[in-house]
């Protein structure tokens, strides 16, 4: 994408997730020069502050297990609106945050791309697949329902806005995944999800079956969003999040794939989410973000030529 100018909002959600922490996360990557870092790439930097949702009204579901499902409802309807707005500005960065804020961002930038008369591509970096839905979601921390909802799976209409165009399932891949219970993968495998999951990264490597999607979406004209769940990486660099899982993705599978999504100039939005600052160490967590959105924004140690897709 030639677009040079990234518009950052931060979503103060955490509602979503089990334990409380992020909603610190946009403080966190301000406070590691995300804007500054970016900046000095030679990017327009705006940061739009911080979203402000509707007041929840909670609301009761047969799943008893479902928390603040309300507030989720309420969040996804200011998100999909500012994902929809600010995808026609330049390149819109969401600083969650838990996953949940994906609900609402998938949902605008579905409406944008349609609009466009693109097709949207989500690349999902992430140790989880998000695909519950709200019968099916034992724990009822809703981050772990995003994708289901943004690509249109059934038992969320009457509980949360629909989205306007629901994502094709086949046009979104897993990276990383190595948490998955057994509904989850049965649902994600039906739908036709793309998984390359952290057995396959360890067989095949990240760059085959990354430099294949990317194909994929060039060839189709569409637009790309990237959506960064900080358990993707190995919690020994990435402890400050709540969901840590162990054999995630190394600091150079994740810049390697940074790099790559660059070399494309297909990435039209992304969001980076799940940072804990309170179980972080001295920032280490938020200042990778910012090194990994740095690296999908242009940071090179060498110039190399621009690889066509
Ligand atoms: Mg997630
Ligand atoms: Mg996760």
């Amino acid at each position: 994408m030639t677009n040079r100018r990234c518009i950052l909002l931060g979503a103060r959600v955490q509602e979503g997730a089990g334990r409380l922490g992020c909603d610190m996360g946009p403080s966190a990557y301000r406070a590691a020069g995300l804007a500054e870092t970016l900046g000095g790439l030679g990017l327009a930097i705006v940061d739009a502050g911080d979203l402000a949702p509707a007041v929840a009204v909670e609301r009761a579901h047969p799943n008893g297990a479902l928390r603040h499902l309300g507030a989720f409802a309420a969040w996804t309807e200011a998100l999909a609106e500012a994902a929809y707005r600010h995808s026609a500005e330049g390149i819109p960065i969401f600083l969650g945050g838990d996953h949940s804020l994906s609900a609402g961002t998938l949902s605008g930038l579905g409406r944008r791309a349609a609009q466009e008369g693109r097709p949207l591509f989500v690349l999902w970096l992430d140790a989880h697949a998000d695909f519950h839905t709200l019968d099916t979601t034992t724990s009822g921390n809703l981050h772990g329902v995003p994708l289901a909802y943004a690509t249109g799976r059934r038992g969320f209409s009457g509980y949360l806005p629909a989205p306007a165009a629901p994502i094709d399932p086949r046009n979104v891949c897993l990276m990383g995944t190595r948490s998955l219970d057994p509904a989850e993968r049965g649902a994600v495998l039906e739908a036709g999800v793309l998984i390359h999951d952290m057995r396959s990264i360890d067989e095949a490597g990240v760059v085959a079956p990354l430099r294949a999607f990317l194909g994929q979406v060039a060839a189709a004209g569409g637009r790309l969003h990237v959506s960064l769940d900080v358990d993707f990486l190995d919690p020994g660099i990435a402890p400050g999040v709540g969901t840590t899982v162990p054999g995630g993705a190394t600091f150079r599978e994740a810049h390697l794939i940074m790099e790559m999504l660059h070399d494309s100039r297909l990435v039209g939005s992304l969001d980076l989410v799940e940072l804990n600052p309170f179980l972080d160490e001295r920032g280490r967590t938020a200042l990778l973000m910012v090194d990994l959105a740095a690296s999908l924004m242009g940071r090179t140690v060498l110039d190399r030529p621009t690889q066509s897709y």
